[in-house]
């Protein structure tokens, strides 16, 4: 049996969560799981669906009405040529990339994916004895993935090319530039491509968000996974998907099928609802996250930390060089001193003990209070 023996990325966030879960009065810019409710409507549809008695166990790739819901969301909005036997439903984000990369990955065969990184990714391609390769993005390129970049890093076990744009936990988008080059190279090198898209209702100052399955040739080598936590406030329903082709979903309901059998079927109506009601829930949060990130991003420039430009999500990945502090330790620090939870980089990957991550999830009066304490610690700092 093999453990995790050093303190990885996603070890030290927790570390610091249960920290704080022991300390009062704690302002949390760490976890990335929106702060507002989720919408009447939807919460409406649970209930209706319980009254109804509508909570038979669905099939592992979920209600045929979801997954039609889902086809039709991605054919209009993502325009990837998908029909309902192209999804299959899970337990949230979560599991679809537990899920996917089990399916994907033989032992041996290498994934590139971006650095810094949501590090859930690591644990899944270890667990599928599988090898991560990482490709480096900076601060002075707002985090975008260079396709030569990745040209650099293919070998002949490369099985596969993550993206997830817009980024957790950067903040950057992987550009329409780039997306092109990287799907040639994909196509050229018989490599699949995962998009992982679950932030792609938040993208900021007029930048897009651009779906790589759309691209001519993708759809048969592209797994896209997304989800309804962050677009629509639905954290705790734990409801995600995965569009990719038939073969591919056929696989996968089989590795589902031993983990939980379905997602839960009262979620998987309130998720129906979600992308059938009204959308101008995601408006409205769009709008909350913009004013959150007005501040923050100026509460960043009087401090003199930098960022690379922060184009989709609702994060900042800013540097904290400004300090003179090691990131993880600083995080310690203001978490004991200041009683507020931010991430440090070493949270998503080694190396990046120069920045902190911040999410936008908290109230603007809480975002000002935890900004007046990391002020008012920083005072000791030089
Ligand atoms: N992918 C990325 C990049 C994420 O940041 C997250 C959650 N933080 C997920 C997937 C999984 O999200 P969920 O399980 O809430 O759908």
């Amino acid at each position: 049996m093999t453990t995790t023996s050093q303190l990885d990325g996603t070890a030290l966030r927790y570390q610091l969560m249960e920290r704080a879960a022991k300390l009062s009065d704690v302002i949390s810019l760490g976890r990335g799981d929106p702060d507002l409710a989720t919408p009447a409507h939807i919460v409406q549809a649970a209930k209706d669906a319980a009254t109804r008695g509508d909570l038979a166990l669905s099939s592992s790739e979920g209600l045929p009405e979801l997954r039609r819901a889902i086809a039709d969301k991605l054919l209009r909005e993502n325009h990837l040529p998908v029909g309902e036997e192209n999804i299959l439903v899970t337990t949230g984000g979560q599991e679809a990339l537990f899920l996917l990369i089990q399916t994907l990955l033989d032992p041996g065969d290498e994934i590139l994916i971006p650095d810094p990184r949501y590090t859930s990714y690591d644990q899944a391609i270890e667990m599928a004895g599988g090898k991560t390769v990482l490709v480096p993005t900076t601060e002075e390129d707002a985090f975008d993935l260079d396709a030569d970049e990745i040209l650099r890093r293919i070998t002949p076990r490369t099985k596969a090319i993550l993206i997830v744009t817009p980024s957790n936990p950067t903040a950057g988008i992987v550009t329409e530039k780039n997306l092109k080059r990287i799907a040639a190279i994909a196509r050229e090198r018989n490599l699949i491509v995962v998009a992982d898209e679950i932030y792609e209702k938040f993208v900021w100052d007029g930048w897009t968000h651009f779906s790589i399955g759309s691209l001519l040739g993708m759809a048969e080598r592209t797994i896209t996974l997304n989800g309804f936590s962050k677009t629509y406030a639905m954290t705790g329903w734990r409801v995600g998907y995965i569009a990719a082709p038939i073969e591919f979903i056929a696989s996968l309901a089989r590795h589902k099928q031993v983990t939980n059998l379905a997602a839960p079927t009262l979620s998987q109506w309130a998720a129906h609802a979600a992308l059938t009601g009204p959308q101008t829930c995601v408006d409205e949060f769009r709008a909350i996250y913009r004013e959150r990130r007005a501040f923050v991003r100026e509460q960043l420039d009087e401090m003199g930390w930098t960022y690379g430009d922060p184009r989709g999500a609702f994060y900042i990945f800013a540097n904290t060089r400004a300090t003179g502090r090691n990131s993880t330790e600083l995080a310690f620090d203001l978490l004991e001193q200041a009683r507020v939870l931010l991430f440090p980089g070493t949270g998503f990957g080694e190396g990046w003990d120069d920045y902190v991550r911040i999410s936008l999830l908290q109230p603007q009066a809480k975002l000002v209070e935890a900004f007046r304490r990391i002020r008012d610690a920083s005072i000791h700092w030089k």
